[in-house]
């Protein structure tokens, strides 16, 4: 069997060519890196559970209308997605202070915020991302004004959407990361939300316990991640405790 074309191969997920034109399949590993990958590690079951996950709210904001580049998942690990474009930004929404937030503006971990604040990141891991404004993104042509505009009230319909499935299970959303892709259909151009949605790139935290059950948990060495991430499964419904477990075919004697 020939081998498939990798298109890309990122720090949680590899991309490669998909089994129609337009198409890629999206491989999830077990890959865990922090601090732009100063810190690692394998966690055994962690791609199956963000393929899950990303699926559920993928499919919950593709019902919804909220366009995404999700279309359906293959196996454990991997997902067919549209290809498309991805702009250079990673824009995140924020409900409460936390991380990078608190530190800049010395504000206490968990403070509500008087509204939902949604951040710009240029993606670019040889300058640690960056915290960049819509001036610099008009300035260096990396969207025009239009698509802003578009990329705000997609990010705010996801905080929306993903606030309330998350509030449904006793889940605080905190903050969030999202990314944008574009899509071309004859001369029209869409905007659509890529990447992945997982507890990777959110801030989840138990509304009673403020327990965390996200990234966190392996940047603070805070527990076992994979108990923490099926934890949010568990909850939302999407996979039993221990599923993840199963990866590699068992031989039967
Ligand atoms: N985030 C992400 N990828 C990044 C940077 C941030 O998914 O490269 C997510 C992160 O998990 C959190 C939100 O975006 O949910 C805000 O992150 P923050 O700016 O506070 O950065 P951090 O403290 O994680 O460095």
């Amino acid at each position: 069997m020939a081998r498939r074309k990798k298109i890309y191969e990122g720090k949680a997920k590899i991309l490669y060519e998909g089994p129609e034109p337009g198409t890629l399949v999206q491989y999830f590993k077990d890959d865990a890196t922090a601090f732009n990958a100063q810190k690692k590690d394998i966690i055994e079951g962690k791609g199956v559970l963000n393929n899950r996950l990303s699926e559920f709210f993928m499919t919950g904001l593709n019902g919804i209308g909220v366009p995404t580049h999700f279309m359906r998942r293959l196996n454990m690990r991997e997902q067919l997605v549209r290809n498309c474009e991805i702009i250079p930004l990673e824009v995140i929404v924020r409900n409460y202070a936390a991380g990078s937030l608190s530190q800049r503006l010395g504000l206490e971990e968990g403070t509500q915020l008087p509204r939902p604040i949604v951040e710009y990141c240029y993606k670019d891991d040889s300058l640690n991302d960056p915290l960049v404004t819509e001036e610099h993104i008009a300035a260096f042509g990396w969207a025009s004004q239009q698509d802003m505009d578009d990329i705000l009230s997609l990010a705010l319909r996801v905080n929306d959407f993903l606030s309330g499935v998350m509030l449904a299970v006793g889940i605080r959303l905190v903050d969030f990361k999202i990314e944008i892709g574009r899509i071309y259909e004859g001369d029209f151009m869409r905007l659509i939300v890529a990447d992945e949605i997982s507890p990777d790139s959110c801030r989840l935290w138990d509304i009673e316990t403020g327990q965390k059950l996200d990234k966190d948990v392996f940047r603070r060495d805070l527990g076992n991640l994979t108990d923490a991430y099926s934890e949010v499964a568990r909850r939302l419904g999407v996979m039993p405790r221990n599923a993840t477990q199963m990866t590699k075919p068992t031989l039967i004697n």
